[in-house]
C-alpha cells in the first residue's frame, strides 16, 4: 500500500510537471499567435494600397539579402553562353569553285561576259590585275570567271566586314550572304589574305582609248604586220546611204543585218567591243591598225569576230554588219583614217558605187 501510494505521488508529480509544460507551450502559441496577427492587421492598416508592391519589394530584398551576387542565367539571350568548344573552334576558308577562262581568238570583255552571264565589270571584278584597256586583253590569258556580278576582294589583316562593305558600298548581309565566303556567325571571322566575293561591287569598266595611228618612218617597228596600202570592199554590198563628208567621217553601206564583214586590208585589231565613251556612236566597233599609218573602223556591227590584239589579213571575217550605236537600220559604218584623219573611203575603193535611194 505504502509502495502504491509513493507510485502514486511520484508519479502524479511528473503529471504535474508534465501539464506545467504543455501549459507553457500552450501559453507561449496563443501569445505569438496573436502578436502575429496584431503585427499582420497593423501592416494592412498602415500599407493598404500597395499592398503588391511592398509584397515585392520585400521580397526581392529578402532574396537579395539572403542570395547575394549570383544571378539567374537568362536562357532566350545566348550573349553570355559558353562558346562551345572554344578552343576548337577554327574559322571556316571561304570555298569557292570559280570558272577560268581562256582569252582565245575573238574574245572580248564584252563577248566573255555575254559567254558566262556576267558585266565586263565582273571580268575586272575577278581579275583586278588585268589592264582596264579592252584593246590589252591578251589571247591566253587566264580570267577567273565570278558566278555572280561583283569583285574578288582579299582580305587584309584587322580589316572588317564594315570596312570591306563600305569600300564598296554594297550591303553587309550581301557579303555574309554570299554561301561560299563561308562566313558563320556568330562570329563572322575573317581571315588575312583569304578572299571574299563581294556581290553587287565594281572596280571600274573596260575603257576604250582610240587608237593612234602610228606610222613607220623612223623609231622601232611597233606593228607585227603592215597593211598592203591597198583596200578591199568590207561588205558585198554598193549602195551608200551616206557618203564621205566634213560631218561624216566614212560612209555607210546598206546591208541586211547579219551580213559579213572582211578586213579592208592586213593590220592588228586595236578595239573589238561595244565602242564607249565619246564612241558609243558606233556600237559595236572593229578597229584595225594596219602599221602604216593607217586605220580602218567597221562600226554598228550585230557580231564581232575579232579581238585586239588580233592579226588579221586582208579578207578576213572580222564581224557581221547591224544597227548597233547611233544607227536607223543596218549598214556598215566603215572609215579609214591616215593618221587620225579621216579620209573618203572611195578613193580607194575600187568599183562602182550607187546611192540606195
Ligand atoms: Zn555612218
Amino acid at each position: 500500500m505504502e509502495k502504491k501510494r509513493d507510485l502514486w505521488q511520484r508519479f502524479s508529480g511528473y503529471l504535474v510537471v508534465a501539464a506545467g509544460i504543455l501549459l507553457l507551450i500552450a501559453v507561449v502559441q496563443v501569445l505569438g499567435l496573436n502578436e502575429l496577427v496584431a503585427a499582420g492587421e497593423e501592416g494592412v492598416v498602415t500599407a493598404v494600397t500597395p499592398t503588391t508592391t511592398a509584397t515585392d519589394s520585400v521580397a526581392t530584398t529578402a532574396v537579395t539579402n539572403t542570395l547575394p551576387i549570383v544571378p539567374l542565367p537568362v536562357l532566350n539571350d545566348n550573349s553570355l553562353a559558353p562558346v562551345p568548344n572554344p578552343h576548337t573552334y577554327q574559322a571556316k576558308m571561304p570555298t569557292h569553285n570559280f570558272k577560268i577562262h581562256i582569252v582565245t581568238d575573238f574574245d572580248t570583255p564584252n563577248s566573255i561576259a555575254l559567254q558566262y552571264g556576267i558585266s565586263a565589270d565582273t571580268i575586272i571584278g575577278g581579275n583586278a590585275n588585268i589592264s582596264r584597256e579592252s584593246n590589252l586583253l591578251q589571247t591566253g590569258a587566264e580570267l577567273l570567271i565570278l558566278p555572280v556580278d561583283g569583285v574578288l576582294h582579299t582580305v587584309k589583316p584587322g580589316e572588317t566586314l564594315d570596312a570591306i562593305a563600305a569600300l564598296y558600298g554594297v550591303p553587309v548581309a550581301d557579303i555574309i550572304g554570299f554561301p561560299s565566303n563561308n562566313l558563320e556567325a556568330p562570329f563572322l571571322r575573317l581571315i588575312p589574305d583569304s578572299q571574299l566575293v563581294i556581290p553587287g561591287a565594281s572596280l571600274g569598266q573596260f575603257t576604250f582609248r582610240a587608237p593612234k595611228s602610228v606610222g613607220n618612218s623612223g623609231g622601232a617597228q611597233q606593228w607585227a604586220v603592215v597593211g598592203t596600202g591597198t583596200y578591199i570592199w568590207p561588205v558585198d554590198g554598193r549602195c551608200l546611204t551616206s557618203y564621205y563628208s566634213g560631218f561624216h567621217p566614212g560612209i555607210d553601206v546598206s546591208m541586211a543585218e547579219g551580213s559579213p564583214v572582211y578586213a579592208a586590208d592586213t593590220g592588228t585589231v586595236t578595239y573589238a567591243a561595244y565602242a564607249a565613251g565619246i564612241y558609243y556612236d558606233y556600237g559595236n566597233l572593229v578597229v584595225i591598225n594596219h602599221g602604216n599609218g593607217y586605220e580602218t573602223f567597221y562600226a554598228h556591227l550585230s557580231g564581232i569576230n575579232a579581238y585586239p590584239g588580233q592579226i588579221v589579213y586582208q579578207g578576213d571575217y572580222i564581224g557581221s554588219t547591224g544597227n548597233t550605236g547611233r544607227s536607223s537600220g543596218p549598214h556598215l559604218h566603215f572609215e579609214i583614217r591616215s593618221n587620225d584623219y579621216g579620209q573618203n573611203p572611195l578613193n580607194r575603193l575600187t568599183g562602182p558605187v550607187r546611192s540606195c535611194s
